[in-house]
């Protein structure tokens, strides 16, 4: 090759008028938009850290560490407008920019003495991409630029080191054949292989130079047969074809798709940064790493990652070769190690954040490459932000905002059961342990790739477990569907862990003993065959994989950290928390988990149990007021004792019950069941016409046509706008009145008893003023007599749900008789929108959300701008007649972290949300209040 290499010092290049680069557009003819004087390009010693919009995280950052003295290989950043600029014209480069390139190229040889492209002293760089939000791995990247078949000659000449060379060079040929030429990986790869087989090596770092250089020719002949044209050898060429490839890569799809996961815009664009190269693959003494400033899964305070020695960046992060423990360094390096951490310290206390570092150590000289705050399970988030606070490096404020409110879920996610895990591991069925990257349980199937493990999870609703030898950025579709990851390759810092990190899935990865076959659609593991279809376990908190299904459950709260976190959260937020909870147990969870009181105890809950549905059908099927009577009399011991449990745990906090809501029907048997019954009864009948058994049927008839009768004569084509909420308590008096006596009943025992008992009854559905005055003047007598009847004197209130339009524009008049509103904005939602709640989840609301016709699911964040402005108005005039009405929500969307911020934002005195969302709302009610002030 060497014979055939043509020497291109760059100087010399310069001079001479050179042919353009044949996919590059002449910088001297643009067609973008002319945008002459802009700055697209910065030198790393002309940036700073908080210049992200501009110039990139990565930019950025590298910028900053400058600035900080720290050892940064000198470089500069072409901007994201530059990206933006390039794609509005149609992939052209603004007018300017390849000036500015080269013109920055310049200084950076300068600095260094060295020239690209030539062979005697050639300066190499790297072309990255960097945008103001990480994305890793989903962008392209392009090492070694500046090599071609002279300078590899020249490399080879320089440092004695024709392996070193040739590696470098092959990388190059082989980045800019899939990168920038948009080839297929696999066709390489197949050539690597082949030369690791010849001589029986297990991976690349072995080769011989003879052999990499033969595998440098082998793929620029690749190249030339797939693309139809040659590797560039002119090196300015290659880094306006690299520059063009990364700006074009923000839009490639495995980037968008992230960017649409992470909610990330589309308008941001990617900086590319050109930095000179410094190289790990240099022997022994070198070596390249990435580590965080502490540890991400836990969030201890310890510094962690992956090391590799003699090995070039990108080695660590793809996981295709078994890394070590930075421990590593420490024993081999000392001195480097040492200077690591100090460097990482500094960083760390320099951004006040814990950070992802990456290095490289090229012949004993220690460079640092990235910095950038570190992604981190949300157990360690948490822990940090509280240690950070400790360290007094931030402050409570910061720490709680540090925290989303989301990651507190995290804590309150399923995690395998002790005894079930026990038991799998006494039956064998624990299979390996690998590293455990990312915390929380999951079970589900196994699915081999990401489009399996996509549509099982999408069409068939199966848990799903993804596994792959490793996971590259083509994957995350399926890693987005499936309930747990698990790869045999990798490290903490591979693909697979940071994915699965930043969204929250579990993951096991580098689970070595893990024979994955993609052929046979199997998995061989400790002598086990897994098909593809069986289940597996993966536990991201220990790194354990287990065969089969075990069975999960949600921890309590009782990490010192979070609890913590949420007692300053606390302190900040100016919203109450309640929980919507309908029994003892679950009012005890909500308290232990920080509730405040109860903002909706649904009581017809409790008529749907076993021992009490068949009174509640007796009293719903009464022809004569006694059978009533005797029914609802039968139910009140119930009811009493449901409320005095609930009284008793929530001792001391507000009680708000509900008066029965659904419409009756809801409580008999199905209709078109019963018809079937009858027919098929009647056709036995027919059948048995005349004979002995038919006695028996004929009583049985008779009974479930009555039973159907009662049924139809209650029908309703649309139940959820029929008899229900305070229309039912209108219609039948006796039922609500018996619930109101059970109340108070209960309210005056748990007084006697030293319970102090705040109950709000809550009136549902009310559309007039009168439905309110109506039942209000019912139901208080009742709520005096049983008082008068217990001579005990009770704290109550009455209000009503805000549930219909028509309540929130007279709320000025419900006020007067309520004493509190709660907004039920499922109902609010399904009446404002005149959407079916209950079948526009299954229906076409998906549909509707694929299309984008609506931006979000107004069942599970509140649609502020129509039932938010209802909720708005209603606030106003409430308060008008009632200055100190008091104002909550428990629809669904209570417990949602956006609804809570417009409810702070209405001037709502609490939220209520079902119990395992207590914790997240008392966070997002801090947020709210510290974000707004
Ligand atoms: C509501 O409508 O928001 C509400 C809390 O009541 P339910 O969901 O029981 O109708
Ligand atoms: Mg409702």
């Amino acid at each position: 090759m060497s014979s055939r290499a043509r020497k291109t010092p760059l100087r010399k290049t310069r001079t001479r008028a050179r042919a353009e680069p044949r996919l590059a557009r002449s910088p001297t003819r643009p067609r973008a938009r002319p945008t002459a004087r802009e700055k697209w390009v910065y030198l790393f010693d002309e940036g700073r850290g908080d210049m992200k919009d501009l110039l990139g995280g990565k930019g950025a950052n590298l910028a900053e560490m400058t600035l900080l003295g720290l050892p940064v290989p000198p470089g500069f950043i072409v901007t994201t407008q530059a990206c933006n600029a390039f794609l509005a014209a149609g992939n052209r480069f603004p007018e300017g920019l390849w000036e500015q390139e080269l013109a920055a190229l310049r200084k950076l040889e300068k600095r260094m003495g060295r020239s690209l492209g030539d062979p005697e002293n050639a300066l190499l760089v790297s072309c990255r991409s960097g945008a103001k939000l990480s994305m890793p791995g989903m962008m392209d990247t392009l090492l070694n630029l500046g090599l071609n078949d002279a300078v590899a000659e020249g490399l080879v000449a320089e440092t004695g080191d024709a392996r070193f060379a040739y590696d470098a060079y092959r990388r190059l040929v082989q980045m800019f054949g899939t990168v920038v030429l948009g080839l297929p990986g696999e066709p390489f790869e197949r050539v690597l292989e082949e030369y690791r087989r010849q001589r029986g090596l297990e991976n690349d770092a072995a080769l011989p130079a003879e052999d990499l250089e033969a595998i440098t020719r082998a793929f620029q002949h690749l190249i030339r047969e797939k693309s139809g044209r040659d590797f560039p050898q002119e090196p300015l060429e290659q880094l306006r074809l690299a520059t063009e490839a990364v700006f074009r890569s923000w839009n490639g799809k495995r980037a968008r798709d992230y960017r649409d996961a992470a909610g990330i815009p589309h308008d941001l664009g990617t900086a590319v940064n050109i930095v000179t190269m410094v190289f790990g693959n240099r022997g022994e003494d070198s070596g390249t790493g990435v580590v965080t400033t502490r540890n991400v899964s836990t969030g201890e305070r310890e510094m962690e990652g992956d090391y590799l020695s003699n090995a070039q960046g990108e080695d660590v992060v793809s996981g295709t070769r078994p890394t070590l423990r930075i421990s590593a360094l420490k024993e081999r390096h000392p001195k480097l190690y040492a200077q690591l951490a100090r460097y990482c310290q500094k960083l760390e206390r320099h951004f006040r954040d814990v950070q992802d570092v990456e290095f490289t150590i090229e012949q004993g000289k220690l460079w640092m490459l990235q910095t950038r705050d570190a992604k981190r399970t949300a157990q360690a988030a948490v822990r940090i932000a509280v240690e950070l606070v400790r360290e007094k490096l931030i402050n409570r404020k910061q720490a709680v905002l540090r925290v989303k409110p989301e990651q507190i879920d995290f804590f309150l996610h399923p995690q395998f059961a002790p005894a079930d895990k026990q038991a799998a591991r006494d039956r064998g069925d624990l299979l390996a342990t690998g590293l455990n990257v990312s915390p929380g349980a999951a079970s589900g199937v196994v699915a081999l790739d990401a489009d399996t493990a996509e549509r099982w999870s999408k069409e068939e609703k199966k848990a799903v477990i993804m596994v792959r030898p490793e996971t590259r950025p083509d994957d995350v579709h399926g890693m987005l569907a499936a309930q747990g990851i698990l790869t045999s390759r990798g490290g903490r810092t591979s693909h697979a862990a940071l994915v699965a990190r930043q969204f929250g899935k579990p993951a096991v990865v580098g689970v070595s003993e893990l024979e994955v076959d993609g052929e046979k659609r199997q998995l061989t593991v400790a002598g086990r065959v897994i098909r593809e279809g069986d289940t597996l376990s993966i536990d991201g908190t220990t790194g354990e994989v287990f065969a089969g299904p075990l069975e999960t459950v949600i921890p309590d709260l009782k990490d010192e950290y979070i609890l913590e976190l949420l007692r300053w959260a606390d302190g900040f937020r100016t919203l109450g928390v309640y929980a919507n909870a309908d029994y003892p147990h679950d009012a005890e969870r909500a308290r232990q988990l920080g509730s405040e009181g109860i903002g909706l105890c649904r009581t017809e809950h409790m008529f749907f149990e076993k021992d009490r549905l068949p009174h509640v059908q007796r009293m719903i099927l009464a022809r004569t007021e006694e059978e009533r009577d005797e029914a609802l009399a039968t139910l009140l011991p119930f009811q009493r004792e449901d409320f005095l449990g609930l009284f008793r745990v929530m001792d001391g906090q507000p009680v708000t019950i509900r008066l029965i809501d659904p419409p009756l029907h809801e409580f008999l048997p199905n209709h078109d069941v019963l018809l079937h019954d009858v027919t098929e009864l009647e056709t036995r009948l027919e059948l048995l016409e005349g004979r002995r058994e038919a006695k028996g049927l004929e009583e049985k008839l008779a009974q479930k046509r009555s039973l159907l009768e009662a049924v139809e004569s209650m029908r309703e084509a649309n139940p959820m706008l029929g008899l229900r909420g305070v229309r039912l308590g209108i219609h039948l008096p006796a039922l609500v009145r018996m619930q109101v006596r059970a109340i108070f009943e209960a309210a005056c025992r748990c007084t006697r008893e030293g319970v102090h008992v705040f109950p709000k009854v809550m009136i549902p559905l009310i559309a007039h003023s009168n439905e309110l005055r109506v039942e209000k003047e019912l139901l208080e007598a009742e709520a005096r007599a049983v008082m008068e009847e217990q001579g005990v004197e009770v704290e109550y209130q009455f209000g009503t749900m805000i549930e219909i339009p028509r309540a929130a524009i007279i709320a000025d008049q419900l006020a007067r008789e309520a004493e509190f509103f709660s907004f039920g904005t499922n109902d609010l939602t399904q009446t404002t929108y005149g959407i079916s709640r209950d079948d526009a989840e299954t229906g076409f609301l998906s549909e509707y959300l694929q299309k984008r016709i609506l931006p979000e699911n107004p069942f599970a964040t509140l649609d502020q701008r129509g039932v938010g402005a209802l909720m708005e108005l209603a606030v106003r005039l409430g308060r008008q007649t009632r200055p100190k009405l008091d104002l909550g929500i428990c629809g669904e969307h209570g417990g949602d972290p956006k609804t809570i911020a417009f409810c702070h934002r209405l001037g709502l005195d609490y939220v209520s949300c079902s119990p395992y969302r207590v914790p997240i709302a008392r966070l997002a009610a801090a947020h709210a209040a510290l974000t707004s002030s």
